[in-house]
């Protein structure tokens, strides 16, 4: 058994989890291809992919630019620990995976607020015997609770950089939870060289079929906010942008060898910056 195995998050209360309503990390993985759906997340998805069929390539360009970014930071940045927020069903590659590929000894701290989630922290516990992966489930509108938690405290270290992931979840963070101050107050107690990782959801390529998308969800009681460039790119004011930029996320240092996705179809920002 790894470490972080071991370190499962123990006692906590169960949520009651309700299978019958759609929530929005089992239709993603649902849309990704994953094992872990119910009815209601099928039938909220394929409503979804109805109204905007572009919605998978979109999905999946998310995942993958979580895939580039974290082994760009691992391989070319010499990161060695990764706080991620919204992390979502296991499905793999996961970012712990990516990392410890490059470091077998990589630290990672997941968290997310829905229990669904907490039922299959197992596969991401699956550290290298070397690194160590943890779990807190937490709400990122409530920063204290996860940079207090005992398995943030434990795992990582506040003398040494960590990467702050924050992929795929906020466009459920709206502006009136203080969306600029909560990515703030994760990043203070970070150490100078650390990074901040994210993409933003965008509705200014196909406005109508993402907008159609965002009615559906808000209609599942899933409201999303959609940001500008400029609101997207505002997330990182104070921090040092790495090339290219705040861009699609597709256009994110692509692999020579992915296939080719139409701007059209892709509603995510995405950006990496370090902390000066
Ligand atoms: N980061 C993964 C998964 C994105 S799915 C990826 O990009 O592939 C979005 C995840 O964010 C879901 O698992 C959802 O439960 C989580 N989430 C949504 N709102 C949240 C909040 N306020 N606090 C913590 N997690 C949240």
């Amino acid at each position: 058994r790894s470490i972080g195995a071991v370190m499962k998050e123990t006692g906590h209360p169960q949520e009651r989890i309700n299978t019958g309503v759609a929530h929005s990390a089992r239709v993603y993985d649902y849309i990704l291809g994953g094992k872990n759906h119910y009815e209601a997340d099928v039938a909220a998805g394929d409503a979804m992919v109805q109204v905007w069929p572009a919605l998978p390539v979109h999905m999946r360009a998310n995942r993958a630019f979580m895939h580039r970014v974290s082994r760009h930071l691992a391989r070319e940045r010499g990161i060695r620990q990764f706080l991620d927020i919204g992390t979502g069903l296991p499905t793999p590659p996961n970012l712990h995976e990516v990392v410890q590929e490059v470091e077998p000894r990589a630290r990672v701290v997941y968290v997310d607020n829905d229990p669904i989630v907490l039922n299959y922290a197992q596969a991401l516990l699956d550290s290298t015997p070397q690194g160590m992966t943890a779990y807190v489930q937490a709400d990122m509108r409530d920063p204290d609770a996860i940079l207090e938690s005992a398995r943030f405290r434990e795992v990582l270290s506040l003398d040494e950089p960590i990467a702050l992931t924050i992929i795929g979840i906020l466009h459920f963070i709206h502006p009136g939870d203080d969306d600029h101050g909560l990515v703030e107050r994760l990043l203070a107690p970070l150490p100078p060289g650390s990074y901040l990782a994210a993409t933003i959801g965008t509705a200014d390529f196909a406005p109508e079929e993402v907008g159609r998308v965002a009615e559906r969800y808000a209609a599942e009681g899933m409201p999303m906010v959609l940001r500008t460039h400029a609101e997207a790119a505002s997330f990182f004011d104070g921090l040092e942008l790495e090339e290219p930029g705040v861009v699609q996320v597709h256009k994110w240092r692509p692999d020579p060898d992915d296939e080719k996705i139409r701007d059209v179809d892709i509603a995510m920002y995405g950006a990496v910056a370090r902390k000066p």
